[in-house]
């Protein structure tokens, strides 16, 4: 047998020892609904309350305040909503560039755009997949100029606003050190947490670290609303702001439409956050079991060559969002078959997201040197990831 056959065939029978034959196919990630989320929805459409407000809205607020320990969080239509917010409350302004990893999911890069600012990609690091704060640190000595407490980059003449650091499949990135980089060039610090809810970095939930944080709870993510999010937030003021900002920019007032500047209907409908409050009832139950699943794929990579199972980086707590697996750079070519294999047994698998400066829309944008990142971009596989499986 040839290296590629065999470590498709190793692979294959760790991710058999883990899930079990797969008589119809195990999908990436699908959302579970064994709580009362028939109670509460049902309740939206008995009170007639299934719209814009509504006491689940307020109560999904509550409840994911006291889930990730933030003092203020805004329910959202969805996480590229919240992140749109976050950038205009970080005060990105048109014509900024904002620092953002190259290895990211779409939403990100989308949501500087829409703020009217230009990403700027940088490096990420192997072991949480986040972005590199000493890469990033030395990249940032190179090409910015500092003018009144301020950071520029020299080559294109425009402001570096705000660094936005990513937690890839819920694994929290160097949150300390992305912090010191952060405020050493000025720049204001904002999490993309979509993917982390639930993970925490040295016992404090993602989220927290960033002046403003974004969550998605998409079909997809640890906990749904069906489609939404939410922006999180330590301070009072930014926290007004951002339900100011998604609530059409409203001014309070008991009949008259008066509204004091362009806002965003951005609100979350009752009816999604009451299958979010549902949702986040169980939420440590999902990641207990997330994180028994990739105890079991932890055990079963251990013995296969070539391939290492990615581990929640030393401090962190991750939700384990997508188990993934790294091959090892001579066995990157390896990969469409693994990929082939994978998904024909029934496991669903998916390589890694292309890279933002791959993609035609964000090619000419500037960045920084890649390596790591577009070695990543061709050995990262993600594997089979529900809650259930890890029953
Ligand atoms: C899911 C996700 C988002 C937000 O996606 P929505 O579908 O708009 O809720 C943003 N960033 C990352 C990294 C994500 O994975």
């Amino acid at each position: 047998m040839d290296a590629t056959a065999n470590t498709v065939t190793s692979t294959l029978a760790a991710v058999r020892s883990v899930l079990g034959e797969a008589s119809r196919t195990i999908a990436l990630h699908e959302p579970e609904f064994g709580g009362r989320e028939w109670d509460y929805v049902k309740e939206c459409i008995d009170t007639g309350w299934v719209s814009s407000v509504g006491a689940f809205v307020d109560r999904f607020e509550n409840d994911l305040r006291a889930c990730t320990g933030a003092s203020h969080a805004v329910a959202t239509s969805n996480g590229t909503a919240a992140l749109h917010i976050c950038l205009l409350m970080a005060g990105v302004q048109p014509g900024d560039e904002v620092l953002m990893p190259a290895l990211t999911f779409i939403a990100t890069a989308n949501a500087v755009s829409y703020a009217g600012a230009v990403p700027h990609f940088v490096d990420s690091e192997t072991r949480s997949l986040g972005v590199d704060a000493q890469a990033l640190n030395t990249y940032l000595g190179d090409i910015v100029e500092l003018r009144e407490g301020a950071s520029f980059n020299r080559r294109t003449g425009a402001r570096l606003r705000a660094l936005v650091v990513m937690h890839v499949f819920g694994h929290p990135c160097d949150l300390d050190a992305l912090a010191d980089v952060a405020a050493r060039w000025n720049l204001v610090l904002i999490e993309d947490a979509a993917e982390s809810l639930g993970a925490s970095y040295k016992g404090r939930h993602t989220g927290n670290v960033g002046r403003v944080s974004a969550l998605s709870f998409n079909g997809n993510k640890v906990v749904t609303t069906g489609g939404g999010g939410a922006v999180l937030t330590n301070d009072a003021s930014l926290g007004q702001r951002a339900k100011h900002l998604t609530t059409t920019a409203r001014v309070p007032h008991r009949w008259s439409f008066l509204h004091d500047e362009v806002g965003y209907n951005y609100r979350l409908p009752n009816l999604n956050a009451a299958l979010g409050c549902a949702q986040l009832e169980q939420l440590s139950s999902f990641v207990e079991r997330k994180r028994a699943l990739a105890e079991r794929y932890a055990a079963a990579f251990e013995s296969v060559a070539g391939i290492e199972f990615l581990r929640e980086p030393a401090q962190t707590r991750s939700n384990y969002w997508l188990n993934a697996i790294v091959l090892a750079p001579e066995q990157a070519d390896t990969r469409d078959a693994l990929l082939a294999a994978l998904n024909d047994a029934g496991y669903m698998s998916r390589p890694l997201w292309t890279l933002m400066h791959h993609l035609p829309m964000y090619a000419a944008c500037p960045r920084a040197p890649l390596p790591v990142a577009e070695s990543l971009e061709t050995r990262v596989v993600n594997l089979p990831s529900s809650a259930r499986l890890g029953a």
